[in-house]
């Protein structure tokens, strides 16, 4: 088994599915759900797949953009597949 798809904090196996990803930006905080993630099935913690880590950031940055915008104190949001 490779590192890569072994938990680093509990040694658990990683699986994919969807984690939720929260920003604080000092005036608010932004929620974003269902992001594409190998989650570990054991804790849950969740990471982003390298594959498409470049994609959410970018979407993750437009949330934020949009929340600061509008100061939303809490903007919750769901990403959705292109
Ligand atoms: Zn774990």
């Amino acid at each position: 088994m490779s590192a890569k798809n072994t938990c680093p904090i509990c040694g658990g196996n990683k699986v994919k599915g969807t984690t939720t990803f929260t920003v604080d930006l000092g005036f608010g905080v932004v929620v974003v759900r269902n992001v594409p993630a190998l989650v570990c099935d054991q804790c849950g913690t969740g990471r982003i797949a390298d594959e498409i880590a470049d994609e959410i950031a970018e979407r993750l940055e437009m949330t934020v953009n949009d929340a600061r915008k509008r100061h939303r104190q809490v903007e919750a949001t769901a990403y959705m597949p292109a």
